[in-house]
């Protein structure tokens, strides 16, 4: 990962240099199109101007030259206000022209930036993933390929609006970065995006890019469905963030659907309707089944019907409502006819929802989908920690009971981790709360996208978390737990232009070495405070000494 990164780091310095090479050129035109205003007022000269301005305002800051886009915002504004400009005002925009002036060539021959000065972050949480980048700006779109490719995406970039619909066709692309103002144009990239839906193009998720930070730009992409909208610079942490959400939403897992009805046609076409939209549906015909295969398939949304057999869809429901694993899970009645008395005894049972047959297929997939989305955001809220999305601590405990109990009937072997930021407390004195936090954020994905899909990650304490490696044994656990220590002291972290680097300490204790949950907790947490008491930046193994009291 280190020769990536510097590898990429030259590609990063090329594209500064290619930038600031090539910024002289640019101020002459803005003095040109200054000039040939002078005097008479031109709209296609001051269009010019305008666009050429605004491509600096939005590029300056992005290549590390916040002047650059200062001035042009200032001309910028200065130009849009209009009307014949008085002698002031032609004189102030002079200046600061001349001082871009000044800027520009004294950057273009200065010597490149250092090569380890454009390493950013690595978390490949993007592998596998396709960006397309739509934006006018080479240079610009360029920089911003090489950061997300440091993410792990892999990125494309159109240059021309009129290609997208073919460029679309070529390649799947999991999200477009779009940027609004294109050549002449202030709403090219807003209106393109019309365009392709009115042509009946299923497009991916889209996020908006614009050195327009104005509200109508903000509201007229909120219209065209998208789903971010940066303004430039583009904070790349807070965009890879916004991507993170997009990409998991698009990898949903399936609805899980139980359908308890004994009328064994009709229960046949609603599992087929709902398998059709990618659902898994469990159907109950036989009551005495009801409830080990609740716990077996864990539905998120049950489908009653009001009557099975002599049991009315009401005690039914109200028998589910009385578990209380099964307190919040969205119940749906189907019913051939409905009264008010019906539909009244049922929300007072606790059902969720009340529908009448027939009921028509998309609604029917429309209604579940969604009641099961907000089922999960429910539990995702409070189960989960808003930072990282991790498990909270009640929850990863709780699952400890359960695996442990698992590996205890199974005889399987188990090992739970802990693992403590080093010196996190000065990470936040020298680069502030908000910069610790991307530090958290930053390790927490690491793990959810570095360890197994059957290992489970929680946020145990502010910097501390808590992994559950379940079927693994204390070998496996320690190579993975220490690639993974590796990996993040490698990463470099950035604050305010300033980069650094953190490492955790980690202690592990293995079932049935400790053969209950107390005793794991305690145990590794013995074992982390001996990685610490060591020099940090280490694992370290608990041992029958680490039993008892913390
Ligand atoms: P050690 O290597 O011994 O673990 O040192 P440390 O500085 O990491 O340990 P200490 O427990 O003294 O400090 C932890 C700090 O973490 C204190 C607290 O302000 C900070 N912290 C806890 N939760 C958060 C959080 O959510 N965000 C940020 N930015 N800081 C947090
Ligand atoms: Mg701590
Ligand atoms: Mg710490």
């Amino acid at each position: 990962m280190a020769q990536d990164g510097t590898t990429q780091s030259k590609t990063l310095r090329d594209v500064r240099i290619r930038y600031l090479r090539q910024l002289p050129a640019r101020v002459q035109r803005l003095e040109d199109g200054w000039r040939a205003l002078d005097g008479e007022s031109c709209s296609t000269v001051a269009e010019r101007l305008y666009n050429e301005l605004h491509g600096l305002k939005g590029s300056g800051a992005t290549f590390g030259f916040p002047e650059i886009s200062e001035i042009a915002r200032e001309l910028e504004e200065m130009l849009g206000h209009g009307g014949e400009p008085d002698e002031t005002c032609r004189r102030h925009f002079g200046q600061r022209l001349a001082r871009l002036r000044e800027l520009a060539d004294e950057l273009a021959g200065q010597s490149p930036p250092a090569v380890d000065t454009d390493e950013t972050p690595m978390v490949p949480v993007g592998i596998g993933r396709r960006l397309l980048i739509v934006d006018d700006d080479p240079e610009q779109a360029e920089l911003l390929r090489l950061k997300l490719e440091q993410y792990g995406y892999e990125v494309g970039i159109l240059q021309d609006l009129g290609q997208i619909e073919s460029s679309l066709k070529e390649h799947a692309v999991d999200v477009i970065l779009m940027d609004i103002v294109h050549q002449h144009d202030k709403e090219a990239g807003l209106n393109i995006i019309s365009e392709l839906r009115d042509h009946g193009i299923d497009l991916p998720p889209l996020i908006f890019t614009s050195a327009r930070g104005d509200i109508h730009a903000r509201l007229r992409a909120t219209q065209a469905g998208g789903s971010g909208y940066f303004v430039k610079p583009v904070d790349v942490q807070a965009l890879v963030d916004t991507l993170d959400r997009l990409v998991q939403v698009a990898d949903e897992e399936p609805c899980r659907v139980m359908i308890v009805d004994d009328a064994a046609s009709l229960t046949e076409y609603y599992r087929s309707v709902l398998e059709e939209a990618g659902m898994q549906v469990s159907v109950v015909d036989d009551l005495s089944r009801l409830l080990p295969l609740m716990s077996e398939f864990a539905p998120e949304l049950i489908l009653l019907d009001t009557c099975f057999g002599r049991y009315s869809g009401i005690d039914i429901a109200a028998m589910i409502r009385q578990d209380e694993s099964w307190l919040r899970v969205p119940i749906v009645f189907l019913s051939g006819e409905s009264t008010i008395e019906r539909r009244l005894q049922a929300i007072r049972v606790g059902a969720d929802d009340y529908l009448t047959k027939p009921i028509h297929d998309d609604y029917l997939v429309t209604s579940v989908r969604m009641r099961i989305r907000r089922y999960r955001n429910l539990r995702m809220m409070m189960e989960r920690d808003s930072l990282t999305g991790l498990l909270d601590h009640v929850h990863i405990k709780e699952r400890l009971d359960v695996e442990v109990g698992r590996a205890l009937r199974q005889h399987a072997s188990l090992v739970f981790a802990m693992l403590d930021i080093d010196h996190f407390k000065q990470i936040n004195d020298h680069h502030g709360h908000a910069a610790g936090d991307r530090v958290i954020k930053n390790l927490s994905r690491m793990m959810t996208r570095r360890l197994r899909s059957s290992d489970i990650t929680g946020r145990y304490g502010g910097e501390e978390f808590a992994v559950i490696l379940p079927d693994t044994s204390i070998t496996d656990a320690t190579r993975l737990m220490d690639s993974l220590r590796e990996r993040f002291s490698d990463m470099i972290h950035e604050s305010e232009g300033r980069r650094f680097r953190v490492t955790f300490s980690c202690g592990l204790a293995a079932f049935p070495d400790f053969d209950h949950v107390q005793g794991l907790l305690e145990a590794a947490d013995r074992a982390l405070y001996r990685a610490k008491a060591a020099g940090r930046n280490r694992i370290e193994i608990a041992t029958p000494d680490d039993q008892g009291q913390v």
